[in-house]
């Protein structure tokens, strides 16, 4: 059996993302607007549709609209290009992938510029100045050759979600930051002539943060320093302020896994140079409980403590956070490249700004 659409995507001169769209499911309904070809991993052969068709996994095999196939991996090519996934709408190419006994995985199939067009608008606004957007584009680049093959073990590199990027296919594509996508097709940031770790966040609140303060684990990056930013201070809620009953916070610190009495106190232990909380001494009437602010910001809701920086105070049986900044703080400050860009820098001068030392280059296969 010949193959009636052409691999689009082998033409293109960068690196194939696998991007897990649908993962651990059951059922999942796939197709285009048009004739699709299905392809079947084990007999080689293919057939072609016009319709959507449902995917089912039972005892360890999949089923294509009721009809059970041997092979393992399906794939599903579209003349366009274009493919549908319970109704979004995706580029590139699908692979179905069996990971037996219960689940399985539809993965999209695409060049790398192409997956970038449907990750920046979850990120920032295609309103805001190209610099920023620019920026924005080759951290995310970045990020991405970083995080290559995270996944591998289920079949794909990322998945869709804030573990690795999120990432919304075609629906969250925008014409403008799809043209400075392809702007700067193929350049990363590197350190010593190696890829880095591009970690960036909403915006810092004045300093950003050395990643050892955040994470556990870790040795000092020297391109991820604690800056002074003052470029960021038009963020929209720059400040902000969480309040919490007392025994709001008992039920969730105990539902997170943490044995807790009555709450007596909470007091920041370990203060980091850039202003944010590094360690919480919360003290009940059992003991003591010592963790990381990150944790326990993430743990009282990641909107709602929107960062370390933060003072505590108490009232009546609540407990007050008044805080800056979004996010952890490390790497680039969005708002603050906004910032940046409004006042006359360019893209590199604002990645350089956030990674200091670091060096454009352009990806090689
Ligand atoms: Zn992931
Ligand atoms: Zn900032």
């Amino acid at each position: 059996m010949f193959l009636l659409f052409s691999a689009n995507i082998a033409a293109a001169a960068q690196p194939i993302i696998h991007v897990g769209i649908l993962r651990n499911v059951t059922e999942a309904t796939v197709g285009s607007k048009g004739l699709f070809e299905v392809g079947f991993s084990k007999t080689a052969q293919t057939s072609y549709y016009n319709h959507p068709i449902t995917i089912k996994i039972k005892n360890n095999s999949l089923y294509v609209d009721s009809k059970k196939v041997i092979s393992d991996r399906i794939t599903l090519r579209t003349e366009d290009n274009q493919v549908l996934i319970n109704g979004r709408k995706y580029r590139g190419t699908l692979e179905i992938i069996n990971n037996a006994p219960k689940s399985f995985a539809v993965v999209e199939v695409l060049p790398l510029d192409e997956y970038l067009y449907g990750i920046i608008k979850h990120e920032i606004s295609p309103k805001w100045p190209e610099e920023a957007i620019k920026a924005q584009v080759v951290a995310a680049r970045t990020y991405a050759l970083k995080n290559f093959g995270k996944h591998a073990k289920d079949g794909y590199d990322l998945c869709n979600s804030t573990c690795c990027q999120v990432y919304g296919g075609l629906e969250s594509e925008d014409r403008i930051s799809n043209a400075l996508v392809d702007a700067t097709t193929g350049e990363i940031l590197t350190y010593q002539s190696e890829l880095i770790s591009t970690p960036y966040h909403g915006f810092c609140g004045g300093y950003t943060e050395d990643p050892r303060n955040v994470w556990e684990g870790l040795t000092k990056i020297k391109y991820l320093p604690i800056k002074k930013c003052t470029y960021c201070k038009k963020a929209p809620r720059y400040n902000w302020s969480a309040r919490f009953e007392r025994t709001k916070i008992e039920s969730i610190l105990s539902a997170g896994g943490f044995n807790v009495g009555k709450i007596k106190n909470i007091k920041i232990t370990d203060k980091s140079p850039s202003g944010r909380a590094i360690e919480i001494r919360i003290t009940h009437k059992d003991g003591k409980i010592l963790l990381k602010a990150n944790k326990f910001r993430l743990l009282m809701g990641a909107d709602v403590i929107r960062s370390a920086m933060f003072k505590i105070k108490k009232d009546k049986d609540a407990y007050v956070f008044d805080g800056t900044g979004w996010g952890h703080g490390v790497g680039m400050c969005q708002e603050g490249a906004k910032g940046m860009a409004e006042k006359g820098f360019n893209y590199r001068q604002i990645l350089q700004f956030y990674y200091p030392g670091t060096e454009i280059k352009q990806w090689a296969l």
